[in-house]
């Protein structure tokens, strides 16, 4: 058992990754402060009702193997819908090149396609999964981490290179509105092989063919319920400034709020940490982590149809681009999963941080614009219902971290090293798993330092 006493830990930030840790420790018979400078819970996931039909700027697909993210759902009681049978539909999308669609069933024999004889089948969009899956070395996705695959931590261009890919096969397979940075030179093959060895891992827990879920009334309930359960409701509006450890923990927030502990955990992502001050300071290689390790610009653009403008066209409604709108896609949030309910579209990299520079009107005006170019039947059929930036949002400054080629083996290590009695938690930190999943997974470890620090304390005392 543990000597920590009331209010012994204050947690940092109310997403998955600080709730599971606050919930992990009140569990044990911690008393738990949690903080969060918004004035909701949720952090990433964040479920909104003002933009039509979708109703997810965060987090929305809870994969069938997402152990923590399912078992806090049960436990809580929030409702998980199987939304296996809408998945089929992100297959069905129009890929669009120099605003010219070209259709799936075209693609194989088509000039524009660059892949080996033996892959021409694949889309674009999911080429590069497709061969870090083929291709993957590791037998569990941990395993990312192991230092005998250090020698794949280097760009996926160079990996990819190595498969005997040319550069323009490289370019088209993975350079398209990313996910993390802006082509292939910018990620660590070993991220992208860990990704793919954590959605393989996935696809074993489909039992009963469900895939995957996500939450009725949408997926922030989870956070808003697992944070209802802490004994001590969160006190929100409150932005950590600086931290400072002068033999206990002293935390000031904007507000003038100060709280102590002996001991904190931080959930802060990466991107917002580097605008709170850590006394003493951290060391020179966990410093050079949260200043270089990059957040991807994401950012999502919600629009409503007035028609059902592909019908007219013939065309399928969802559209994988290279342009400034990114992924145009097709939500559907209704009861039929046939009934298209509302549009997203996905922009990333350096398409989102050129909708973050415009007025937000001017962004709307922009993708509508982009969306009638490459089809005319929607023309004056769409409506700009609003946007979320991930990367202009502070409390964020990014949808999620990424590795750079080499950063994994030089700085992992770094990032999350307890400094003293402040420990880290976030996604960026998660081991085995990835997004939600990876987040409560992070959590529950800095949860479980701060448990294993105190019972070795008191087997010393004993
Ligand atoms: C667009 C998008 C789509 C996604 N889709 C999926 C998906 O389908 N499936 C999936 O599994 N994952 C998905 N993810 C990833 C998933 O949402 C995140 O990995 C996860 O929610 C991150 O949780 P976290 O607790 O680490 O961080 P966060 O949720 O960001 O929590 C950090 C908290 O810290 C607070 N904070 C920040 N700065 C301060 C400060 N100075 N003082 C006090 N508090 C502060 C923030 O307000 C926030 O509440 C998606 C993410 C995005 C952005």
């Amino acid at each position: 058992m543990s000597d920590v006493h009331h209010d012994e830990v204050i947690v940092i930030g109310a997403g998955l990754a600080g709730l599971a840790a606050a919930l992990h420790l009140q569990n044990q018979g911690i008393s738990v402060q949690v903080i969060e400078a918004q004035e909701h819970v949720g952090g990433r996931v964040h479920s909104m009702r003002q933009h039509g039909s979708n109703k997810e700027a965060g987090g929305t697909y809870i994969g069938a193997g997402y152990k923590s993210v399912v078992g806090a759902a049960k436990d809580y009681g929030i409702e998980l819908i199987d939304v296996t049978p809408t998945l089929e539909f992100f297959r069905e999308q129009e890929l669009v090149l120099n605003e010219k669609i070209i259709r799936q069933a075209e693609w194989p024999v088509h000039p524009a396609n660059p892949f080996p004889k033996m892959d021409k089948s694949y889309m674009p969009w999911n080429y590069s999964r497709i061969l870090t899956v083929r291709e993957n070395p590791l037998k569990e996705p941990k395993d990312w981490l192991n230092p005998s695959q250090s020698h794949n931590d280097i760009s996926l261009f160079s990996w990819m290179k190595k498969l005997g890919l040319s550069e323009e096969a490289i370019n088209l397979a993975y350079g398209i509105n990313v996910s993390f940075g802006n082509n292939a030179h910018d990620v660590s093959a070993l991220l992208m092989l860990f990704r793919a060895a954590f959605s393989s891992h996935q696809r074993r827990y489909a039992k009963e063919g469900i895939i995957g879920y996500t939450a009725l009334n949408g997926v922030q309930q989870i956070p808003i319920a697992m944070a209802n359960a802490l004994y001590k409701e969160p006190h929100l509006g409150k932005v950590v400034k600086s931290i400072d450890d002068d033999g206990s923990l002293e935390i000031r927030c904007a507000d003038g709020a100060t709280y102590r502990a002996p001991h904190v955990i931080c959930s802060i992502p990466l991107g917002a940490l580097r605008d709170v001050a850590i006394k003493p300071p951290l060391s020179k290689l966990q410093h050079k982590a949260i200043i270089d390790i990059p957040s991807q610009p994401t950012t999502q653009i919600f629009l409503a149809h007035k028609s059902k403008f592909w019908e007219s066209d013939g065309l399928k409604p969802s559209m994988y681009t290279n342009g400034v709108a990114g992924m145009i896609a097709a939500a559907r949030n209704g009861e039929d999963p046939n009934e298209v309910t509302s549009f997203t579209a996905w922009t990333m990299g350096s398409n989102a941080q050129i909708l973050d520079k415009l007025p937000v009107d001017e962004a709307g005006k922009l993708i509508i614009q982009e969306i009638e170019k490459i089809r005319p039947s929607a023309q004056g059929q769409l409506e700009f219902l609003g946007l979320k930036s991930w990367g202009a949002d502070p409390f964020a400054r990014g949808g999620w971290a990424y590795f750079r080629p080499g950063q994994v083996t030089q700085l992992y290590k770094a990032i999350g090293k307890p400094h003293g009695n402040l420990h880290f938690c976030g996604e960026h930190l998660s081991i085995a798993n990835r997004g939600m999943e990876g987040a409560m997974e992070s959590g529950k470890q800095a949860a479980t330092q701060i448990l294993n620090k105190d019972i070795t304390k008191q087997m010393n005392l004993d």
